[in-house]
């Protein structure tokens, strides 16, 4: 299965989709553009015009009657519909503008190898190269589906990638990396220090800790309370955070008292841990269904390989009704932080938006508290709280449209008409699918 474009393709549209800042005048009034846009008049150049049915602005609002502006990258203005003097408008009708959606727990570089069709392990013999390149690949894959930042919790060819995007040799949403994870491995609380220095030293954006074995395992703890404090005092001394892979109570309960930033997966929790959660501000990301279905709908591509063994595969079934449970009792705990993230395996990237519908669809979540979830709380929770994450004046114009709206119908994530990042179209197809 090859979801992805090849590279050099993927570069050549957004390379010319990039080029539809300059609309192609024709000396006044309404002049459409190869990609279907119109510039209003002749001397718009710069200025972008976002013409939606409606626009959720990430922090709960929705508004009717407006456009967006954009100019140089950023939203400059939230006006009248039809009010902007001079611009190239982006119709958008049929659409609601929303923020791009932030997804604070990807794998980047998990992939299926191209000569066996299954998950590359170490037997592999693709190179450094090749590693980058399916990130890539993943990468655009993910902006492709509306995803403008995520975090990945990562692999060194992360790295490159999120270089490369940043210096805008190829597309992809922004990428934040851990490099590697802190686990069991990583030795006594001074060797965990020492590691720490060097992931910072390394450019890590965050630190990712392995504090509980994987649900495939039981998820007991793996981290004593003198490692994790080390693991994220150590951070915090770099002014990183640190995301915590615990799924039980006392594995999040040790990332709370050792002041860790955010707790993955959670499948175990219970109540008592998840209102320590919220009293030590921490936030919660669980994981209840695209990883699980990913990894059913992909079994034969990953079973054999590690811990995907039948055994595991079955604690995984068995872990689906008690993450859901899990989830259920979080929206229940006053103050809990509950972000978006998904844990995108090889298989699953450009699905992110599955696991934010089922948040609502079966995980009984409010729809407008799940988009708040991707977009102003995810940025916040990355501390990108003032460059993204909302329709806002001066932020980045991280922007998607999707045909409908979702807060009727959150399905309606899946039908993408534009994707923006800090100003440059990706994507736009107004016309439908
Ligand atoms: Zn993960």
């Amino acid at each position: 299965m090859n979801r992805h474009p090849p590279i050099h393709l993927v570069s050549l549209v957004a390379f010319g989709l990039a080029a539809c800042g300059t609309p192609a005048g024709d000396g006044g009034g309404a002049g459409a553009t190869a990609t279907g846009a119109t510039a209003v008049t002749s001397d718009s150049a710069g200025t972008l015009i976002l013409r939606p049915d409606r626009i959720i602005d990430g922090r709960g609002e929705v508004w009717t009657g407006r456009e967006v502006v954009v100019r140089d990258g950023r939203i400059v203005a939230l006006a009248e519909s039809g009010s902007t003097p001079a611009g190239l408008v982006y119709d958008l009708a049929g659409t609601t503008l929303l923020p791009g959606l932030i997804d604070t727990h990807v794998h980047l570089g998990w992939h299926f190898d191209r000569e066996t069709g299954r998950i590359h392990s170490g037997e592999s013999t693709d190179g450094p190269q090749d590693q980058a390149l399916y990130a890539a690949g993943n990468a655009w894959a993910m902006l492709r589906s509306g995803v403008t930042t995520v975090q990945s919790v990562g692999g060194p060819e992360d790295v490159p990638v999120r270089d490369a995007i940043a210096g805008g040799t190829i597309p992809g949403p922004r990428v934040l990396t851990s490099i590697r994870p802190i686990t069991a491995g990583s030795g006594t609380p001074e060797e965990i220090r020492a590691q720490v220095d060097e992931l910072a030293a390394a450019g890590a954006d965050l630190i990712k800790i392995f504090a509980s074995a994987s649900i495939r395992d039981g998820g007991a703890p793996t981290l004593s309370q003198e490692q994790l404090d080390a693991a994220c005092g150590q951070a915090a001394e770099h002014g990183l955070r640190t995301l915590v892979h615990a799924h039980g109570p006392e594995s999040a309960r040790r990332s709370a008292l050792a002041g860790c930033s955010q707790v993955e997966h959670g499948a175990l929790l219970d109540r008592e841990t998840l209102e320590l959660l919220a009293e030590r501000g921490l936030y919660f990301d669980p994981h209840i269904h695209l990883v699980f279905q990913n990894y059913f709908d992909n079994r034969e591509r990953y079973i054999g390989v590690g811990n995907y063994t039948e055994e595991g595969f079955r604690q995984m079934e068995e872990a689906v009704p008690t993450a859901l449970a899990a989830f259920r009792e979080a929206l229940t705990v006053p103050d809990l932080h509950i972000v978006f993230g998904t844990d995108a395996v090889a298989g699953a990237h450009g699905h992110n938006w599955r696991e934010l519908a089922h948040r609502v669809t079966d995980g009984g979540q409010d729809p407008m508290e799940a988009l708040v979830s991707a977009t102003s709380l995810a940025a916040r929770s990355i501390g990108l709280e003032d460059e993204i994450g909302a329709v806002a004046d001066g932020l980045q114009a991280d922007l998607i449209a999707v045909r409908g709206d979702p807060v009727a119908d959150i399905g309606a994530l899946e039908d993408i008409a534009l994707v923006m990042k800090g100003g440059t179209v990706y994507r736009y197809e107004p016309g439908g699918r």
